[in-house]
């Protein structure tokens, strides 16, 4: 267990390290955060904060050093640099980077413990291209398998003439077959350095452009009837991957049943609602887990609860919101507005 007054490293500089160095101090612990040059919103949140490239290996050693335990809030961070941490001091393991930093890595595991995936094919040239669309057809997805994220590194593909217009990305990729869905949930999982986990109730998420705009408490009857298998499927995920800390499986719930569609081995958007919804948030269990301390509860408080993203300019008039019913505002601090860009997020508890 760590000591108060212990140094917790965050590789990474965005809203989720924010958050996370938000939950870490009334533990008693302090941050450092690290990361390349940029807007990293977490810096006013730490103790200190390192700005230095991923790959410098003098930065990292004093990073190590100095920090007590590490972890990650980004989950791009270069598998070499989390292991250039000392072995037992960097949680969760680098093997969980390893293994959903790459889509077909991710779904090859996923179905080696019996999750189901959309049908799926890697992608390295144009004949793969075209023995995949002749197998999985269209509409489908081309997606690169490594950097996506919030629907960047996409291409919806609705028909042959769409892939033989595709100019194919410079890198590897991988076609998926588009999924029918009547909603999209995920379980935000906690796991302990015992082996013990703790699940929030799951959320229906809902997506714009590729990226979440609302997760929503209730969620109905078609995800509540999957969470069991989706919430299976994921311990077994953090069991395999000896994993310690927050744990997210995104699904589609499908006709089928719950269709896993990508992990993220860290906090997540989707559990941003348990701030003020839950009896302890993602971001205190995951400090909790890798400090080694007892999880905390993670049952819901409130009757029904939405969180909403902002992006872009909206964040300049989200302190109206505030003005109506039970509601929390989380403004990540953002210089640069952007259109799409997630600028703060807004939680709306009934409690009842
Ligand atoms: P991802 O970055 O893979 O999470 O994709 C972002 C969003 O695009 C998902 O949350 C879905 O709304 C949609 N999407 C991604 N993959 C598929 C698929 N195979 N079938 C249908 N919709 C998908």
């Amino acid at each position: 267990m760590l000591k108060r007054g212990s140094t917790i490293g965050i590789f990474g500089g965005g809203q989720l390290g924010r958050m996370m160095a938000a939950a870490a101090a009334p533990l008693g612990y302090r941050c450092i955060g690290y990361a390349p040059e940029g807007d990293n919103v977490a810096a006013p949140l730490c103790a200190e904060f390192v700005t230095a490239a991923w790959d410098d290996e003098v930065a990292l050693a004093d990073f190590a050093a100095r920090c007590d335990v590490v972890t990650w809030e980004f989950e791009n961070v270069p598998v070499a640099s989390a292991r250039a941490m000392p072995q037992g001091r960097i949680f969760p393991p680098p093997a969980a980077l390893e293994t959903a930093q790459d889509r077909l890595h991710e779904k090859r595991f996923v179905e080696d413990l019996g999750g189901r995936t959309a049908p799926y094919a890697p992608i390295d040239s144009r004949a793969d291209l075209d023995a995949a669309l002749a197998t999985i057809g269209t509409p489908a997805i081309l997606k690169t398998r490594r950097d996506g994220y919030d629907g960047k590194g996409q291409w919806r593909l609705h028909s042959a003439d769409d892939a033989a217009a595709l100019d194919l990305p410079d890198a590897p990729t991988i076609l998926e077959g588009f999924v029918t869905f009547a909603a999209e949930f995920s379980v935000v999982l906690v796991r302990g350095q015992d082996g013990e986990m703790r699940v929030w109730d799951s959320t229906r998420n809902v997506h714009q452009g590729g990226i979440l705009s609302a997760s929503r408490h209730p969620a109905g009857p078609q995800i509540a009837a999957q969470i069991g298998e989706a919430r299976e499927l994921a311990e077994k995920v953090a069991d395999r991957l000896g994993y310690v800390g927050v744990l997210t499986l995104e699904f589609f719930a499908t006709a089928d049943g719950p269709v896993f569609n990508e992990m993220a081995p860290r906090v997540h958007n989707s559990g941003h609602w348990t701030i003020e919804g839950a009896a302890t948030s993602q971001f205190e269990n995951h400090i909790r887990a890798v400090a080694g301390l007892p999880l905390g509860d993670t049952r819901t408080v409130a009757g029904k609860v939405e969180m909403h993203n902002i992006l872009g300019a909206d964040i300049e008039t989200a302190h109206t919101l505030l003005g109506t019913g039970d509601t929390h505002l989380h403004d990540y601090g953002k210089r640069d507005i952007r259109e799409g860009r997630k600028m703060g997020h807004v939680t709306r508890l009934t409690r009842a």
